[in-house]
């Protein structure tokens, strides 16, 4: 499989105000080098506490943020290097899927209208009679039904609103979908039909997904490869089984053993993680995990682990699996 987004060196600082008394501005670390190949055709399941940077990595994607540095191609072009029209075509190509979509709505719009808006406008439909059958089309697509385009955003429940969220990101004709917390808001039992729906249209449209959630009951059950990150860096990444079979890195363990999913084995050898997520703005030296490692040990207060691969496509950012230099 050939990666349909490429990243190599993903940066994304944050300047805050320079204080009274200090000279220089200080920056929140939110990204610090991400590499990331995502294949085409598969769910890479992001997770990590807030603060861990996988929103704005979802941001940087569709360029709701600007990198600081490194570069993002999809299908092999450079996202920060297109131009006019062909950024625009790109653009259509990625879209994102919010936690709230109630939010993005316009209270004063039918359905109907708020789907049939992108069309027009990207000339996807020529047409309103044109937009209003695409429209149906769309809806069916997410299980409602064509005549509640007529209906305004108020008039649905919450996961209604997400699957109209969901219609609206595949109006232009995407081949990624960003979801960010997709599913959080929503009750189990409507989260379960959400992510059902996520999975038929995978296979209807070929979409390619990066599901990004702090939730691993949800990773679980979506991904085919999974990638954890910790104060803006990839810290394992690795396919689904084998990562939760092995989950090597110690904040992986931590993080599935305080998992409501996490098996009795597991709950046994639990592992309570201490304190809070530094802060990014002046992330801890050597490994930024080091403050709250159960396994910590004296090199990784000084030395930067490196992603690397353990075992087969299995990466983990950790001093326990190769001597520190
Ligand atoms: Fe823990 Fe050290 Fe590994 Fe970091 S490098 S996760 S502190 S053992």
């Amino acid at each position: 499989m050939s990666a349909l987004l490429q990243i190599r060196g993903l940066t994304k600082h944050f300047a805050l105000k320079k204080g009274l008394f200090r000279r220089h501005a200080r920056h929140v670390h939110a990204l610090d080098g991400i590499d990331l190949d995502l294949l085409e055709g598969e769910t890479l399941g992001v997770v990590g506490e807030s603060g861990s940077g996988k929103s704005t990595l979802g941001r940087a994607i569709v360029r709701l943020e600007e990198p600081s540095a490194g570069r993002i191609s999809f299908e092999g072009r450079d996202l920060g290097a297109v131009r006019g029209a062909d950024r625009q075509v790109l653009r259509e190509r990625i879209q994102m899927v919010f936690q709230d979509p109630y939010a993005s709505l316009n209270p004063r719009l039918s359905v109907g209208h708020a789907l049939a808006e992108p069309m027009l406008v990207h000339r996807k439909v020529a047409g309103r009679k044109a937009a209003a059958k695409a429209v149906g089309d769309l809806l069916l697509q997410v299980g409602l039904r064509p005549e509640m385009a007529a209906s305004y955003p108020h008039a649905f429940s919450g996961g209604q609103r997400q699957r109209i969220g969901i219609a609206r990101a595949l109006a232009l004709g995407p081949k990624l979908l960003i979801c960010d917390e997709a599913v959080s808001a929503l009750d189990v039992s409507v989260q379960a039909q959400i992510l059902n729906l996520f999975n038929k249209l995978k296979k209807e449209l070929d979409l390619t997904y990066l599901f990004i959630t702090h939730d691993l009951s949800v990773v679980r059950y979506v991904s085919d490869r999974v990638m954890v990150m910790y104060l803006g860096q990839v810290v394992e990444l690795a396919p689904r089984d084998p990562f939760f079979a092995r989950r090597l890195h110690p904040y992986t363990r931590a993080l599935i053993s305080a998992a409501p999913i996490a098996s009795t084995a597991a709950r046994e050898a639990r592992t309570i993680l201490q304190g809070e997520i530094p802060s990014a703005i002046d992330p801890p030296t050597g490994c930024r995990f080091h403050t709250r490692c159960p396994q910590v040990m004296d090199a990784c207060r000084r030395v930067e682990p490196q992603l690397r691969e353990i075992e087969s496509r299995h990466f983990v950012r950790c001093h326990l699996y190769g001597n520190p230099h």
